[in-house]
């Protein structure tokens, strides 16, 4: 039986059409499911008690469980289970301009970057639609407070289960449900060439950031898997493209590994791969896990790498450090709670 929180609005407004009810009723379960927060249909008051045992017999209201929520000043990470036992996790991050969730949407990962905690567990399957949903539904409910950004970055390759991801943005974007802005929307991806390129279609202004991790094939085949696919010389081409279509600027995010790719040689090289594009560098502090050999940068050298980038003109940050403490690193909390 299909989860009620899979359903964009259009998807309910097909369901009610096709079963010789009326289109606006959609709307309304919407509202109550998303603005009211019933837990189950029968509370849906303005709707028909026939109209509730039928949408009861074809949808289920199953939540997730929320098995352990690890806190800190401003950073909250949460392990849930889902209804056949697998984990997931969210991070939610307290910014001065509001607050921020990281969304898994995989159980495990098939990418095999090799610094990652998820890549080094296979992918055990896709995440439904309700699954994603259902983790920012929770968190705002333990939370008690609304969620203004949420990003696609936790567990798991969102172009290899671009369908269900899209559809997320869509219930998540919708003035009848949660409401949040699609330029709050952010997807990350390592670099799936053929969903950027049918990403840059997709209707709503859902922002894109790309795991680049290295200034070229050399150092990016050693570390990600993906780069022998989708080489820079075809990865670049496609992301130019988007930004013609779409005009929107583009996240790369660059995690600094000790020797592999924090190099002045590798920012020079860096600064001329991304000349004149409409972009932004987000350079990471890599965390790292028990289970994984990587080093992080120190703090002195990847002052310099960010000062070569800003004296070469390109916008750069460094990602303040959210979760060091909770192991925050993409996949720990579930592995550490699967002693694997
Ligand atoms: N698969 C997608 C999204 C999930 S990973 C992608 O590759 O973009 C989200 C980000 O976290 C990616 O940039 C990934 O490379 C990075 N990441 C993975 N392990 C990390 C670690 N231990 N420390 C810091 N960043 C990490």
């Amino acid at each position: 039986m299909q989860n009620i929180y899979d359903l964009t609005l259009e998807d309910m407004e097909k369901y009610f059409l096709d079963n010789g009810s009326k289109k606006f009723h959609a709307k309304q379960l919407f509202e109550w499911l998303y603005v009211k927060r019933i837990k189950k249909i029968e509370d849906a008051s303005n709707l028909s008690k026939e109209l509730i045992s039928k949408i009861n017999n074809d949808f289920n209201t199953d939540t997730l469980k929320i098995v352990e929520v690890q806190k800190d000043v401003d950073v909250q990470k949460y392990l849930f289970e889902l209804s056949d036992g697998e984990h997931i996790e969210a991070v939610l991050m307290m910014h001065d301009f509001g607050t921020s969730v990281c969304v898994s949407s995989q159980v495990g990962c098939n990418m095999g970057c090799k610094f990652c905690e998820s890549g080094r567990r296979k992918k055990v399957r896709n995440l439904e639609v309700h699954e994603m949903v259902l983790q920012i539904l929770m968190i705002e409910e333990e939370l008690g407070k609304r969620i203004s950004h949420v990003v696609v970055m936790g567990i798991g390759e969102p172009f290899d289960n671009y369908d269900n991801v899209m559809k997320f943005f869509t219930i998540i974007n919708s003035p009848f449900g949660l409401a949040i802005g699609a330029r709050h929307l952010t997807v990350s991806t390592c670099g799936v060439v053929p969903k950027i390129r049918e990403f840059a279609d997709f209707p709503l202004q859902v922002n894109l950031a790309i795991s680049l991790h290295a200034p070229n094939n050399e150092i990016r085949n050693k570390i990600m898997p993906i780069n022998k696919a989708y080489p820079i010389e075809v990865l670049f081409p496609a992301l130019k493209e988007y930004y013609n279509k779409t005009n929107r600027r583009l996240t790369f995010e660059y995690i600094m590994l000790e020797d592999i790719n924090d190099s002045e040689e590798a920012a020079e090289e860096l600064c001329k791969l991304v000349k004149g594009m409409n972009c932004y560098i987000n350079l990471i502090p890599y965390n790292e896990t028990n289970n994984i050999e990587f080093k992080r940068t120190n703090a002195v050298k990847i002052m310099r790498f960010y000062d070569i980038l800003k004296k070469n003109n390109i916008t750069v940050t460094i990602r303040r450090e959210f979760g060091r403490n909770i192991s925050a690193a993409c996949g720990q909390l579930r592995s550490k709670k699967e002693e694997l």
